[in-house]
Order: structure tokens, then C-alpha cells, then sequence
């Protein structure tokens, strides 16, 4: 493609991105089609000849467009939002067109030294103390994973990657068992064995147990095992229950065991000050990873992960082949030896344009703003007679379902809210996710796409109302 080409097409394609966020109410929330429904549009193998960009245009929104569930749709209340902003696509289309591998600081000096400034300024917007080291990983389940592995080397003298965990005691891991299944997969993938993942009881807020915390830690020195990672969770997927920092870490230092803190979607709350108890003990932890995808208007992927020692995650993921050699050495910073993967996007540029572009105060009143109407909307599904709340406000997260006045059978109750929330979902007008809560079936209500408005929350409330109400009884 010549350059006259792509600048025609390029500015084509952003009166395209510029209408469809201005317009992206106008789609269904979640892509009606049914499976197997693109795969039958899209051609059988790649074409011998050239196409031109026309024709794949119409293509992207014949093909491919119906079959998109719309994340940036103001009536996204599902999941958590992967919210993202103007100037992160903005900052997303010059990475792109740069296109740089940022493995090394040689490969783009500015990439890795954008990297830490601006992760230290996201340490100073959420409260961090002085003393932690960021680095951008793809997801937070990365940022676990890379902390997993961490406590493992240390655990084990260091010894764990050169000689395996064959004939060790077994490394034991500890985490709520409201912890997000990240935990499951990456105690899998760092070779811990799920046997050893240790789903510690909640309280009646489903924060983890400090005193169940320690009771499981001291059978396993009992029986012979390692205790080597505690994951703590401020605000669980499921309801947002917060663990307790605090009593977590004083066990945590007096056992010498790692606490890493998975705070994937909260994080971004400890932008105010009214939300910072939640790091209340953050003395004792050794990691701490927040996804500014989820809340802090920046696109997926970047997951800010910190860590106390730098030299210990290194330490655990440092190979150095000839060829990644370089003439500065430990002069710079090379972040392929802070991640998994050897290449690495150039992430921080879109931080530093959503930093910049919005300021702090108005990040802050943007979440606030968030929070407020999870509240209203909390309220208001309190205040209905036939409603019921069974997992209260937290944040901008919690959980309700229908409770027609009686019909108290629980089986009943379950398949209700499923009908429910099928239709809602179907209707195109919103979108929710279930949940189970203490075995319940639960429809989760979270807040926090860019473009949401309390006209966007007001109609979810109202349609999940009418919905309810005419649903003949199964
Ligand atoms: C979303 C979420 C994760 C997983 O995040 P990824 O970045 O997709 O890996 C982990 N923990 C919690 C609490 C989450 O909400």
C-alpha cells in the first residue's frame, strides 16, 4: 500500500471510529449471532491475489461487525468494563503504526523509560508507598503468575528453576475462596499442583479469614509442606469483597511467605483517598497488580504490576542469551526480564496519554462518579419489594436477583433469574452476568464503562423491572 493510500484509508477509518463511538448506543451490547454464524461468512483460505481495502472494509462491517459485542456500549454492566477512552485509541494508533518490540531498552529507549515514570506515577496516584518497582504486563493473571513464580525461587533458595520441584515438600498457596480462577490457572502453569492451593473460608463480607488463614498455613508446617504464597484480593470478581491487608501480611511476615495483592479492578479506586483503607497493611506485601484496562479509561491490555524487589522478579525470570546482549547492560532497565514473554508492546504510551489527557482530578471524579450510581442503582433494587439484594454495594459492583413475593423455592428462584437474565442479554439493551452467591444464582450489576451516564443505569433498572414482571412463572 502506498503512503497516499493509507493516509486516505486511514482518515476514512477515523471518521469510522469517530462515528461509531458516537453512535456505539445504537448497537445491541451483546453480538446477537449464534455460533458457527461468522465463521460461515468468512472466506475458506486466504486469497492468492491482493484485495482491495474498499472491499475489506465492507467486509469488516458485514462480516465481521455483527459479531462484536460492544464493550465501549454505555449499557455494559457485565463482567468488569474493559473501558477504554479517546486519547488511549488515539496513543493505541501511533504504537501501532511505530509497531515497535520493546523487549530490550536498546529496542526503544523511550518505551521502557516512559515504562517506569509513568508506572510510578500511577504508584503516587493510588497510594503506593515509595519503594515499589512497576512494569506493565498483559493481564493481571501475568502479574500473579510473575508473582507465583517469584515466591517459588525464593522458597526454594533459588533452587526451584534450575532443579525443579521433584522430591521438594509441596509448596503450598493461599487464597480466598472468592479468589478470581487466575489463581487456579497459574498454580497449574508454575507447576504448584491445585492440591495445594489452599481456598481459605470468608467471612459473612466474603473477605478472607485471617484466623482460617493461619490455621491452614500451621497444618501444612505440620504435615510437612511449604507454605509459600499468600494471593490477597482487594475487590473479588464475584461480589468485590476486600481480604484484610492488615492481619494477611502480620501472617504472612511472621511465616515468611509472599504476599502478592490482586486488585485487577479495584485498583483503580485507590485513586480516592475515601478508598485508600483498602491498602491499610501494604507494608508487608511484596506485589501489587491493578488493571488500568478494567477502570482507568485505558485499553486492553495493561495490567500495572509492582513489586517490592525488582531484583527478586529478575532474578527469577532472567535468561540471557548471546543474541539479547547488549552494550548497556545493567546500566538500563530490559523489561523482557520483568514478564513471561519475551516481546513486549510499547504500553505505557497509551497511560501517558490517558494520564495526561484527563488529569487526576478528573479520573477521580470519573470513578466517583461510577461509584455513585452503583449506589442509586443498589438503592433502588434494595427498595423494590420483589427484588433482593444478596451481595451488598461494593464499589461499583454488586448482586440482586428477582424475588417475586411467593415464590420462596429455591430451584424456582434460580431458573427465574436465569430466564432473566437470557432475555435481558438478548434484548440487546444491556448487559449483566450471573453469579452464584452462597450457591444462589445471582444477576451481577457493575458500573464503569467510560460512557456510562445515570440515564444508561435508570433504563437497565427500569427494563430489568418489566422484564421481571412479565415473566410468567416456571
Ligand atoms: C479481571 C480479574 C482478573 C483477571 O484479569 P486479567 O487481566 O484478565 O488476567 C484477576 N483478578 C481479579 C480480581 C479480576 O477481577
Amino acid at each position: 500500500m502506498e503512503p497516499e493510500e493509507f493516509r486516505r484509508h486511514g482518515h476514512a477509518f477515523v471518521d469510522w471510529m469517530a462515528d461509531y463511538l458516537a453512535g456505539v448506543e445504537d448497537y445491541p451490547v451483546m453480538s446477537p449471532v449464534k455460533p458457527g454464524e461468522i465463521t460461515a461468512k468468512l472466506a475458506l483460505s486466504a486469497p492468492d491475489e491482493g484485495q482491495p481495502m474498499e472491499q475489506i472494509f465492507a467486509d469488516f462491517q458485514a462480516q465481521v461487525m455483527p459479531g462484536i459485542t460492544h464493550w465501549q456500549h454505555p449499557s455494559f454492566f457485565a463482567y468488569f468494563p474493559a473501558n477504554s477512552s479517546p486519547p488511549a485509541v488515539l496513543a493505541e494508533m501511533l504504537v501501532a503504526t511505530i509497531a515497535p518490540q520493546c523487549m530490550l531498552w536498546q529496542t526503544s529507549p523511550a518505551a521502557t523509560e516512559m515504562e517506569t515514570r509513568v508506572l510510578d506515577w500511577l504508584r503516587q496516584m493510588i497510594g503506593l508507598p515509595q519503594g515499589f518497582d512497576g512494569v506493565i504486563q498483559d493481564s493481571a493473571s501475568s502479574a500473579m503468575l510473575c508473582a507465583l513464580l517469584t515466591a517459588r525461587e525464593r522458597v526454594t533458595g533459588w533452587q526451584g528453576n534450575e532443579t525443579g520441584l521433584m522430591g521438594r515438600a509441596p509448596l503450598c498457596v493461599y487464597v480466598s475462596e472468592q479468589v478470581h480462577s487466575a489463581a487456579d490457572k497459574d498454580v497449574m502453569v508454575a507447576g504448584m499442583g491445585l492440591k495445594y492451593l489452599r481456598k481459605i473460608p470468608v467471612d459473612e463480607n466474603f473477605a478472607m479469614r485471617p484466623d482460617a488463614l493461619t490455621a491452614a498455613i500451621e497444618a501444612d508446617i505440620a504435615a510437612g509442606h511449604t507454605p509459600c504464597c499468600v494471593i490477597a484480593t482487594l475487590g473479588t470478581t464475584g461480589v468485590g469483597a476486600v481480604d484484610p491487608l492488615r492481619p494477611i501480611g502480620e501472617i504472612c511476615q511472621r511465616h515468611v511467605i509472599y504476599l502478592h495483592v490482586d486488585a485487577a479492578w479495584a485498583g483503580s479506586a485507590l485513586v480516592l483517598p475515601a478508598w485508600r483503607w483498602m491498602i491499610e497493611g501494604i507494608e508487608a506485601v511484596d506485589s501489587f497488580a491493578f488493571n488500568p484496562h478494567k477502570w482507568l479509561f485505558t485499553n486492553f491490555d495493561c495490567c500495572a504490576h509492582f513489586v517490592r524487589s525488582g531484583e527478586d522478579l529478575v532474578r527469577t525470570l532472567d535468561i540471557l542469551p548471546a543474541f539479547l546482549k547488549t552494550r548497556e547492560g545493567n546500566e538500563v532497565i530490559d523489561y523482557r526480564n520483568w514478564s513471561v514473554p519475551l516481546g513486549r508492546r510499547f504500553r505505557a504510551l497509551k497511560l501517558w496519554f490517558v494520564l495526561r489527557s484527563y488529569g487526576v482530578a478528573e479520573i477521580r471524579r470519573r470513578i466517583a462518579a461510577h461509584i455513585d450510581m452503583a449506589r442509586e442503582a443498589a438503592d433502588w433494587v434494595a427498595a423494590a419489594q420483589d427484588f433482593e439484594i444478596l451481595a451488598p454495594l461494593s464499589l461499583a459492583l454488586f448482586n440482586f436477583r428477582y424475588h417475586p413475593p411467593g415464590v420462596d423455592d429455591e430451584g424456582e428462584l434460580d431458573r427465574l433469574n436465569e430466564t432473566l437474565l437470557l432475555k435481558l442479554n438478548d434484548s440487546g439493551d444491556l448487559y449483566l452476568t450471573q453469579n452464584s452467591v452462597r450457591g444462589v444464582y445471582a444477576i451481577r450489576f457493575a458500573v464503569g464503562q467510560t460512557y456510562t451516564q445515570p440515564r444508561h443505569v435508570a433504563a437497565a433498572w427500569r427494563a430489568i423491572q418489566d422484564t421481571a414482571r412479565n415473566l410468567s412463572s416456571i
